[in-house]
């Protein structure tokens, strides 16, 4: 029998200051997992370097000198997080059973990895971590947090409230994520539609242990907006029901118009004036929406484009081994 083969997946922006911790702790926690015999000696933490402008790079390339433990992905330019996350999953997934991915700050709690592979063992795909409270965060990004979460689900998409991207996901789950060829990536919508068995793990969300937040507002609001837009197109069909609506009030407002102008009550040419001004602006509107529709339908066809671009990989297993996944002989 044979132990799993897990990867932790860390994507790192400028995280020079964080790094050598959390290495430090993964790497004790992982040789717990492995002197247990519940993960493979062969497990490995890999870092994913998001074109990071400091020395996380560097950083990243001595602890795979100095630990095999320790692997790196270099992508060629910052991408954001998500595709970064997307980088590691897909450089892990030929290479494992399954991945864990995380932050790199140690906000997300290392403990909860026992938790995440006793779900597994039971049959579980994919894992959610989710925060069983977010008294760390500020009130400002709790509430606007939440007000995203209900207006994703609003909007049609599938959101776990309250999960970031610390998940589990093994390797079905993954070959099935690498099926999906979106170009603006959103991994807490897409990961529900991939399907699955899955489960939930609570976990206390920390402070972040040293450095700046890497989601400053404007980076949160669009990383948001991309969510909503990249999963409907919701928002182009709000302008057709809204030019369809105002063509419709249009036609009784001409009504009215018609009948104050038979009893004498208007100056001349206004009811033919405030008719038309009505009459085009929600016919124009309607036109911009269905135009919309047609773009938005193309728009969900085109995702086709690379992600992201691996400029070197830094990890000794290889690439593309089979591995029989035996989770119940697990001791
Ligand atoms: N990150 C990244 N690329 C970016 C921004 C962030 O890889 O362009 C990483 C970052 O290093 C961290 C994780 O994404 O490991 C989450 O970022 P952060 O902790 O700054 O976000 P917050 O917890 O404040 O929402
Ligand atoms: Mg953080």
């Amino acid at each position: 029998m044979r132990p799993n083969k897990l990867y932790m997946v860390i994507p790192c922006y400028n995280e020079e200051e964080v790094l050598p911790e959390t290495a430090r702790r993964l790497r004790e926690k992982l040789t717990a997992l492995m002197e247990a015999g519940t993960i493979s000696p062969e497990s490995r933490v890999l870092f994913v370097n998001d074109g990071s402008k400091d020395h996380t790079w560097e950083i990243i390339a001595r602890l795979h000198q100095e630990n095999p433990l320790f692997s790196g992905v270099c992508l060629s330019r910052n991408r954001g997080h998500q595709n970064a996350l997307l980088a590691g999953l897909m450089t892990a997934r030929e290479r494992c059973d399954i991945t864990i991915s995380m932050d790199a700050d140690l906000q997300d709690d290392i403990e909860a990895i026992d938790g995440f592979l006793k779900k597994y063992q039971e049959g579980c795909e994919v894992v959610y971590g989710v925060r069983s409270s977010r008294t760390t965060d500020t009130v400002f990004k709790r509430s606007t947090a939440q007000g995203f979460y209900k207006l994703m689900r609003l909007m049609g998409t599938p959101v776990i409230d309250n999960h970031a991207d610390f998940r589990l996901m093994s390797r079905p789950a993954l070959d099935a994520l690498a099926q999906f060829g979106e170009v603006n990536l959103f991994l807490r919508g897409i990961v529900p539609m991939v399907g699955f068995k899955s489960g939930i793990v609570e976990y206390e969300r920390h402070e972040r242990f040293a450095g700046q937040s890497k989601y400053p507002l404007g980076k949160m609001l669009s990383f948001a907006f991309d969510g909503i837009t990249s999963f409907s197109t919701m928002p182009i069909r709000l302008i057709t029901l809204a030019g369809f609506g105002i063509f419709v009030v249009s036609l009784l407002a001409l009504l009215i118009f018609l009948v104050q102008k038979l009893l004498g009550y208007t100056v001349q040419g206004w009811a033919t004036l405030m008719g038309s001004i009505w009459l085009i602006g929600g016919l124009q509107l309607l036109a911009l929406g269905i135009l919309g529709e047609y773009i938005g339908k193309i728009y969900m066809e085109v995702k086709h484009r690379p992600r992201f671009v691996i400029e070197r990989v830094l990890d000794d297993s290889p690439a593309g081994e089979t591995l029989p996944a035996d989770r119940n002989g697990w001791k």
